[in-house]
Formats: structure tokens, C-alpha cells, sequence
């Protein structure tokens, strides 16, 4: 932290640190109130980890959900919230969020090319709680068509590789289940056939598909919309350092190929670089034991915000959560270039009928329907007596074939490069599998008989997989008579090991409902501001349901550039 008034290169009203969702929101914001906005980026690309994401948001009484006709209300989510996590008067921001949500993603829609449809039906993941949704609460991004960008294209970061299919085209969830059931019916065929062939014109000029779905729809139409209303975006250019006199941040040193620049924020600075995940120090301070040793960030998330506001005196939070992230179990794909890929198990396979989790002693911990999050949790509460780090997936090969497992997509008939490449370990019985996964054989056969047993009256005595609204909107609605159960039966049986990784920080900086970053006697520091994951999640640690990150992390960079806005400019 430097602590004068230096010579600045560069004067503008805001200055925002990173583009990714939080970031882009916040100069999208500023720039539409007339303020001069800066944002600069480490990498050469927008979207940070946003990218990567489905982009759904969490916005209960969404407007977009009562268009569809779905009933849902602040105070329901209120409830629900309250059960999940507790009254936590002290903390304003979760009353601002819902009170304000609905109203900023209508004003955002209606000034942007941002455009939100409702996510339909998609029950809370606590769906048993008083309040909890199960249609309506959530929206996601409608599809983008990238080749509006022109040659800007290639700067939104791509998603991760297993979810393109054909090597480059996108498909979010309803393009899954059009194209898996393209001879179903017509409307399925000519909505398959569209997207295959505007994916083979694309191709023909683009490096991918350019017909963009979930967070990569998100990331370029707040791109799209910051281009239109000419914010400029240094790329390559990382924040460094903040500049602090008389106790107010006026400005940050930021870093580029031709060295340090002294930009002065006149009404402030946003911190917005995505969280701690790829610092060391911090993850070993904010998470649990084992430290996962996986994360979903981009590379680039290495809490330079969080770093920086610390010194600057602000407090970090990590709320009443004790292991300071958002979950999903993630399994790991050797490369062929050597490098390991992480595939997120967040909803395609787990509570599909025909597939268990266990432990290293062969035995279930855990519904595997329940939600990416609350599945990490339970690894780690059943870790604190028998090794379930990893834990595996196991299932046999008709499931694979019919649901997919992980990166191996659906309708897959051979596994053999999956085998060679370690990502699966497949065994012509149970006993056989045990042993190459280093498990007693008489106790997973154990396991799975009983299991088996379940399938047959559809009730799971131990654990009630398919009993939640959650488990059967991701189970098999054909499967009976419970769609998230069938006998594990039929040779050869395959496992895949899951691993914890964060697709989200949950500890940050301590904010007020404006965003601004709060001291350890909780008052503002002037002039600073943050939000996605550098802000500490209002949801201290739980995930209630689809969007919980990108919900508050749009409404918060609102927030920001709205209360910086009004505030008078720093004295030069
Ligand atoms: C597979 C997956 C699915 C997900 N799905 C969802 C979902 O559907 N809904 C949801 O709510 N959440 C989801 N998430 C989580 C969500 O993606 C993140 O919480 C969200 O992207 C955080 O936004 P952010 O703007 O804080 O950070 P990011 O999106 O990571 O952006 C941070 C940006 O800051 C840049 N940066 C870093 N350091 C600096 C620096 N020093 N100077 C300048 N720039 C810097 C980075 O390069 C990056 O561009 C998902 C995550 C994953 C991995």
C-alpha cells in the first residue's frame, strides 16, 4: 500500500479491478451514470471463472419468474434463508439482496444487452426448508450470438474444454436433452440439426462455436454492453496496489507490460479480482483440513484484491463458515499435452438411478442426489473418520452409456481411452473393482447388495436418495419406481475418484449493503469497494440454491458503482 500523494499517469472516476462478472457489472453500472470508468484485467481475456460458470443467477421474485408464472416472494426466500443459515440481523446485505434484487436485474436489462430468462423450474437445494423455491427463483443468461463481438470475439475466455461438445460448440442443459433425444421427436431433431449446423459455419471462421450458452453468455453480453458504452478495458494489466491518503483510497498502482501505472480513482476503487482461491496463504487460512488441492478458479485468482484491501486495514470474514468455500466434487482428466483437467460433478450424474458414492472403506456417506455443495460437505464430515478423500462414483456400464459419468458423455460406447488415461478404473465384478481400488471386496459387495435391495422398493433406508424434489428433478423421471435408483448389476462396474474443489471463495472482505469494504471496527475504508468474490458471500458458507455466487455478485457491483456514484470526488 503506498501512503501519499503520487504523481498519477492516468485520472479517471472509477477504477475497476477485474473483469469478470462482479467487475464488469460494476464499470457497466458507473459507465450508464456518466462516470469515466476504468477496468483492467490480468489476463487477456474477460470473464474470469464467470466463464467457466452455467451463469445461473439466484434472484427470488425475479420478474422474469412471474412472467412465467411462477409465484415466489422476497419474504419466502427470506424464510428459507433464515432456516438455512440463521437471522443474521448484523448483516444487512442479505435483506438489501433480496429486497433490491429483482428491481437491479430489470434495470440492468432494460439498459444493457443483458437478457435473463427464467430458469423454469429448479427446485432450492434445501428444498425440505420452510420457503425454499422450486420454480421461478433462478434466471440464466438467454444464448448470445458471440459473432457480434466481430474480431473481440477471442477476448471472452472460453469455457472449460469437457463442456464444448464436437470439440467447440456449447450446449447448456435443454440442448442436452434435445440432443440426447434428437430422434424423439421433430421438434428435438430440427433444434439438434440447427445447432450442428450453425456450429459447421462457425467453424469455418471461428476458432469455436460462437453461439454462446450459460456463463460464457453472461460474460460476453456484459462485454458486448461495456463495449457499446465505450469502457475501456486495459488488458494484461494487473492491479497491484492501492493508494491511500488521509485514509481514503484515491487510486491503485496497476501493472502492465511497460510497468507500474498510477491511476487516481477520484470516487473510487472496485476491488473485483474473484477471490483467494490460488493464494496459498489465504486458503490455508480460510479452508478446511485436508486442503483441497483442487479449485475450479482461473489461474489468475490469486486474492490480489483481498491481499491489498488488508493492508489498507480492512477486516476479512469468513462469516460462520468454517471452511471458506462453495463446493462441487470435481474428478480429474489426464490430458493428452500432460496437463490435468477438473470436471465438475454438478449435475448430471450423481442422482441418476444406478450410481453410489463411497468411502475408502467401501461404504455410502451420503445421498448422491443432493447439491454439488452440500455433497463436498458431506465428504469432509465423513473424512473426519474414514478416508473419503477421494470418494468414488461407482456405477456400471450401462449407466455410463446412458447417463454419462463426468467427462464421458452420454451414449458412450467404449471406455478404453477413459481406462488408459486413468480418468475411470473398471473391474468384470465387484470384487475385482475393490481391489483395484484398494477396497475391501466383501464390503463394497456388501454395500452395493444393499443398495441393490433399495432400487427394488425404491426406498434408500440409509440415506433417502430420490425422497427430495432436488434428487428427482435430477433423477430419471422414467426410471421407476424411484428415478434415482436402479440395481447396480451388470458387468463390467466402473469407478471414477471425486476430489473437493471450490467453484466459489466464501470468505472475503467484510462490506456494507453499498459494497464498501469495512475495517476491523466496521467502518468503511473510503473509496473501496468490492464484490464477487472478493466480497465475503452474504450466504456465510451454505448454498441455498442455483446462482448463489452470481446473483449477489451482479447486484453487489451494482450496489458499488451506484453509492460510488454519489460520492464527491477525492481531493487531488
Ligand atoms: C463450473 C462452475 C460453474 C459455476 N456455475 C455457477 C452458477 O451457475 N451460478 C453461480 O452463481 N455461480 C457459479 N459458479 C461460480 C462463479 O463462476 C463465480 O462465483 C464467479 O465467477 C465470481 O465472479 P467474480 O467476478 O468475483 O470472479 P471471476 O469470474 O473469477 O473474475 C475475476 C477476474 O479478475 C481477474 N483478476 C484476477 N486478479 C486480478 C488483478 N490483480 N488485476 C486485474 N484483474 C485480476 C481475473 O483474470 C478474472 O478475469 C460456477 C463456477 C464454476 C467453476
Amino acid at each position: 500500500m503506498t501512503d501519499h500523494h503520487p504523481k498519477w499517469d492516468r485520472e479517471v472516476d472509477l477504477l475497476i479491478t477485474g473483469a469478470g462478472p462482479g467487475g464488469m457489472t460494476a464499470g457497466l453500472v458507473a459507465a450508464l451514470d456518466g462516470l469515466d470508468v476504468l477496468i483492467c484485467e490480468k489476463s487477456q481475456q474477460v470473464g474470469g471463472t464467470g466463464s467457466t460458470s452455467a451463469g445461473t443467477l439466484w434472484i427470488p421474485g425475479n420478474r422474469s419468474g412471474a412472467a412465467a408464472g411462477f409465484t415466489d416472494s422476497a419474504e419466502d426466500a427470506r424464510s428459507y434463508l433464515n432456516a438455512l443459515i440463521g437471522d443474521d440481523g448484523a448483516d444487512p446485505r442479505r435483506d438489501i439482496f433480496l429486497r433490491e434484487g429483482p428491481g437491479i436485474i430489470d434495470d440492468l436489462t432494460s439498459r444493457t444487452d443483458l437478457d435473463f430468462v427464467s430458469c423454469g423450474h429448479h427446485p432450492d437445494y434445501r428444498n425440505n426448508l420452510p420457503g425454499a423455491g422450486s420454480s421461478g427463483r433462478a434466471v440464466i443468461p438467454a444464448p448470445f450470438d458471440g459473432r457480434v463481438l466481430g474480431k473481440d470475439f477471442v477476448r471472452v475466455r472460453p469455457p472449460i474444454d469437457d463442456y464444448f461438445v464436437l470439440g467447440g460448440m456449447m450446449v447448456g442443459k435443454i440442448d442436452i436433452e434435445r440432443l440426447l433425444g434428437r430422434y424423439r421427436s421433430v421438434e428435438n431433431f430440427l433444434h439438434s440439426a440447427r445447432l450442428v449446423l450453425r456450429y459447421i459455419v462457425d467453424r469455418l471462421r471461428y476458432a469455436r462455436g460462437t453461439r454462446l450458452v450459460m456463463g460464457n453468455a453472461l460474460v460476453a453480453q456484459l462485454y458486448y454492453s461495456l463495449k457499446k458504452n465505450h469502457v475501456p478495458i486495459l488488458f494484461g494489466t494487473a492491479f497491484k496496489e492501492l493508494i491511500v491518503a488521509d485514509g481514503r483510497v484515491t487510486g491503485a498502482i496497476v501493472g502492465g507490460d511497460t510497468g507500474p501505472v498510477r491511476i487516481r480513482a477520484r470516487k473510487g476503487v472496485v476491488l473485483a479480482t474473484g477471490g483467494f482461491a490460488h493464494n496459498p496463504k489465504f486458503r490455508a487460512s480460510f479452508m478446511p483440513d485436508p486442503l483441497p488441492v483442487h479449485s475450479m478458479a482461473v489461474l489468475e485468482n490469486t486474492g490480489d484484491g483481498i491481499a491489498a484491501a488488508e493492508l489498507a486495514g480492512a477486516r476479512l470474514d469468513a462469516g460462520r463458515n468454517q471452511r471458506g468455500g462453495l463446493w462441487s466434487p470435481v474428478s480429474r482428466i489426464r490430458r493428452k499435452d500432460g496437463s490435468t483437467g477438473l470436471y465438475p460433478h454438478i449435475l448430471l450424474d450423481r442422482a441418476k438411478p444406478g450410481l453410489i458414492a463411497v468411502d475408502g472403506e467401501g461404504r455410502r456417506f451420503v445421498n448422491e442426489g443432493v447439491s454439488y455443495h452440500d455433497f463436498v460437505e458431506a465428504m469432509y464430515r465423513s473424512n473426519e473418520s474414514v478416508p473419503t478423500i477421494p470418494a468414488w462414483l461407482i456405477c456400471d456400464l450401462s449407466f455410463v452409456r446412458k447417463y454419462g459419468l463426468g467427462a464421458i458423455h452420454p451414449g458412450t460406447r467404449s471406455l478404453r481411452k477413459f481406462e488408459k488415461s486413468g480418468y475411470v478404473i473398471r473391474g468384470d465384478n465387484i470384487d475385482g473393482l475393490a481391489r483395484r481400488l484398494g477396497i475391501d471386496g466383501g464390503t463394497l459387495a456388501q454395500t452395493v447388495a444393499r443398495h441393490n435391495r433399495f432400487a427394488a422398493t425404491g426406498i434408500d433406508e440409509d440415506f433417502g436418495k430420490g425422497d427430495t424434489e432436488l434428487n428427482q428433478f435430477n433423477g430419471d423421471p422414467d426410471n421407476r419406481p424411484n428415478p434415482c435408483l436402479a440395481p447396480i448389476d451388470a458387468p463390467p462396474f466402473v469407478a471414477v475418484a471425486v476430489w473437493p474443489a471450490e467453484i466459489a471463495c466464501s470468505a472475503g472482505l467484510a462490506t456494507n449493503g453499498d459494497a464498501q469494504v469495512l475495517d476491523s471496527d466496521n467502518r468503511s475504508v473510503d473509496g473501496l469497494y468490492a464484490c464477487g468474490n472478493d466480497m465475503a458471500s452474504i450466504m456465510a458458507g451454505h448454498y441455498p440454491g442455483p446462482g448463489t455466487t452470481l446473483g449477489p455478485a451482479l447486484v453487489f457491483g451494482y450496489r458499488a458503482a451506484k453509492h460510488a456514484g454519489q460520492q464527491a470526488s477525492s481531493p487531488s
